[in-house]
């Protein structure tokens, strides 16, 4: 209950601007650089926005205590999504939901391949691990969190008061019926918001399109343009019948949003105005020189050889059986999106020469302050302090990734169990050790497909921590023979010759406590204690590190502030964040132009008949009729699959509504493109493009391709559609 944002700023910030803009250009409209909260928005020249295309009064769009249309933006997962009905009808992105439907879908009934309809209220399926989160109101709070802050004596102390106020408000606000309470941090730590929250957790999965068309190109297409996928899947929240949130139960009816987008058909056209409302991730816009070239020199370009690794073993174990790949398609999907993301930060932190234009910056950033001796009185310090503090956290960049990765329950399961369990048996001073833990330990989960996928993961992972030194050298690696030139293979091999493999093993151990576990020779219990320190200690530096930049990136901010001479926005921190874009092509590189649109028949011309460009029957039968249907728009010549904007986005966006001037949601946001990859690091007028899929290319797929009439009629598109089970003949074209 208590879900307590505070963002995790080791780096503290330091960037002058987000962008390629010369330092100190004045911003004064507001062009398509930033995510702003909704208290910004409504401060914006309202004049300048309605000249853009914008038709909604701020109230409208927006209003502190009555919401408005931002308030159809609801949080689902780490994804946005947005309510499309009075009953609750949610839609978010296919990749956004696809856990849910993985879990769902058997060998049997397999909705992850052929989709799924439900064709009736009834027939709708609860979605595992989905909730709902919509907003209601929004509180600052800083002055408390900064008196409790101020009492601190150290810098870990100063973290530890900050959670604890947090969790006070949080109980607080909680107070309020049916309520759902968080605290986020902005301009790392200088303003405090608690955001009230609804939290629906019994959501049921209403549609998803095949996945030969929700995720039609798979990871060849991932992060890049043209782009073809149809990315979207609708689900319903339900509530109690007097509307408060309650878990799944048969008798919940329908949800009632006070705010729902209008779906248009109309479309959008070259350098419209679009309005992307969600709730961005992170972005690390501040960070210094020295942060950058860490990330770029170090962290991406080992998390992409990791995940690089591992995929390949996952995708091998997958390709086994139906079974195996149904077992391993959220894993390998997310991996993935990582890894190719992790690819785009390495090229383009590197093609955009972002270390240097930092450093410029950052010398500039000097000269301002020299020139003024009540400046260098105030923050004369902060840029050399935040330096330094970057270049202590760069030592352990590569150990707390590797660690990040070795005990990752979903990589590792076994190897985070044994490490959980060797904490438990630590602190299980009286042997017995709880029904709870017997059971998690006992369980056969942890050791599922030991040999044939955990074992070659571990050989992978744990060779890093086998090979890394000095400062990096992990605690308990000494369990690996680092000394030997054996292979890690063999060496994993022989750890896993434990009796920890067994699940009367595990409780033995459990069972013999403190002393047992000083006892015990089996060398993968002597390397889980060493990690756990690691992890240990892991935790203590971060929460050093976040304590200590509270104090350091606020004396920083206020400097930015004076330097820039403007209102800026605060980093990503998966909290309501609304960008203003324009529908606009690129040019990726010299001499090729994108344009802003993708169509049917370029989704037909990729089709090769082979995954992941294997469009499914349906889609292209429905496609021979499609200059008659009502999607079919004669400005783009065909109906139109997906467009591009200048918006600032990031992960997180997914699933983001794309409204028009109107405030009527006309796509769905749900990537960037591959030159846009390192725009976590900074905003360019020329390369920062989201990728949405248009809603018209939604509605053909409800109308023609895997029919489903009741939710066009539903979302008030095609109002005249016929009722479910009724044998008239639906017109699939007007
Ligand atoms: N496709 C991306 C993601 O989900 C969205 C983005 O980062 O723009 O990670």
């Amino acid at each position: 209950m208590n879900a307590t944002i505070l963002r995790a700023v080791l780096p503290a910030a330091f960037a002058l601007l987000l962008a390629d803009r010369p330092p100190l250009a004045p911003n004064p409209l507001a062009p398509d650089e930033g995510q702003w909260l909704p208290q910004q928005i409504r401060a914006m020249n309202w004049a300048a926005l309605e000249a853009r295309g914008m038709q909604l009064t701020r109230d409208e769009f927006w209003h502190p205590e009555r919401g408005g249309v931002l308030s159809a933006a609801v949080q689902i997962g780490g994804c946005t999504a947005s309510f499309v009905s009075a009953d609750g009808l949610v839609v978010t992105n296919h990749h956004c939901g696809f856990g849910a439907v993985n879990a769902l879908s058997s060998t049997e009934h397999n909705y992850l391949r052929d989709g799924f309809v439900a064709a009736t209220p009834a027939a709708e399926l609860p979605a595992p691990g989905m909730v709902v989160l919509v907003v209601r109101r929004i509180e600052d709070v800083t002055a408390k969190v900064h008196a409790a802050q101020a009492e601190a004596t150290s810098d870990l102390d100063r973290w530890q008061r900050t959670q604890e106020v947090i969790r006070q408000l949080v109980a607080e606000g909680e107070k309020e019926p049916d309520t759902t309470c968080s605290v986020a941090s902005f301009y790392e730590g200088r303003e405090y918001h608690l955001y009230y929250r609804t939290r629906l957790t019994d959501v049921r999965l209403v549609y998803a399109p095949p996945r030969a068309i929700g995720e039609y190109g798979g990871e060849v297409d991932n992060w890049e343009w043209p782009r073809h996928t149809g990315d979207f899947t609708f689900f319903r929240a339900y509530a109690a019948p007097d509307g408060s949130p309650r878990a799944h139960s048969s008798d919940n009816v329908p949800f009632r949003p006070e705010h729902w987008l209008k779906v248009s058909a109309d479309g959008v056209q070259d350098d419209d105005l679009v309005l992307i409302l969600g709730y961005p991730g992170t972005t690390e816009r501040y960070l210094t020189s020295v942060a950058v070239a860490d990330r770029e020199g170090v962290f991406y370009p080992l998390r992409l050889d990791l995940l690089t690794r591992v995929l390949a073993v996952l995708e091998r174990q997958a390709n086994r059986s139906e079974q195996d790949q149904l077992d391993y398609a959220s894993l390998i999907k997310s991996l993935a999106n990582v890894q190719k993301n992790a690819a785009g930060m390495v090229w383009g932190l590197a093609r955009n020469a972002v270390v240097a234009r930092k450093q410029r910056e950052e010398a500039e950033f000097r000269q301002w302050l020299a020139a003024s001796p009540d400046r260098m009185a105030r923050y004369g310090s902060v840029l050399d302090e935040l330096l330094a503090a970057d270049r202590e956290a760069s030592r352990t960049t590569r150990k707390d990734l590797v660690l990040g990765l070795a005990l990752s329950s979903r990589i590792n399961p076994f190897l985070r169990g044994i490490c959980d369990l060797v904490a438990a048996t630590a602190d299980n001073r009286d042997g017995r050790g709880s029904g709870n833990l017997r059971r998690r330990f006992g369980s056969d989960a942890l050791t599922r497909d030991l040999q044939a996928v955990q074992q070659p993961l571990l050989a992978i992972l744990l060779d890093e921590v086998r090979r890394l030194d000095g400062d990096d050298a992990f605690a308990g690696r000494t369990a690996l023979r680092p000394e030997t030139d054996e292979p890690t293979a063999q060496v994993v091999a022989e750890l896993l010759q434990s009796p920890l493999t067994t699940a009367a093993g595990r409780i033995s151990l459990l069972e013999s406590g403190p002393d047992g576990l000083a006892a015990s020779a089996d060398p993968l219990v002597k390397l889980a204690l060493g990690l756990n320190a690691e992890r240990d200690a892991m935790v203590d530096r971060s929460r050093n590190a976040e304590g200590r930049s509270v104090v350091l990136a606020r004396a920083w901010i206020e400097a930015q502030q004076e330097w820039r001479g403007t209102s800026f926005y605060p980093d990503a921190n998966s909290t309501l964040r609304v960008s203003i874009a324009s529908v606009k092509g690129y040019e990726p590189r010299d001499g090729v132009r994108y344009t802003p649109h993708t169509t049917v028949a370029g989704l037909l011309a990729k089709h090769t008949g082979t995954e992941p460009f294997d469009a499914p029957a349906a889609l292209r039968t429905a496609a021979e009729s499609r200059r008659a249907s009502r999607y079919f728009d004669p400005r783009v010549g065909d109906v139109p699959v997906c467009f591009l904007t200048d918006g600032d986005t990031t992960g997180g966006n997914s699933g983001s509504p794309v409204v028009n001037g109107k405030g009527e949601l006309v796509g769905l946001n749900f990537d960037r493109v591959f030159e846009n990859v390192s725009g976590d690091y900074g905003w360019s007028p020329d390369r920062s493009r989201n990728v949405s899929v248009d809603v018209r290319f939604v509605l053909w797929c409800l109308e023609s391709v895997l029919p489903a009439h009741h939710l066009l009629r539903e979302m008030g598109v095609w109002r005249d559609a016929p009722v479910p089970g009724a044998k008239r003949a639906p017109a699939g074209a007007r």
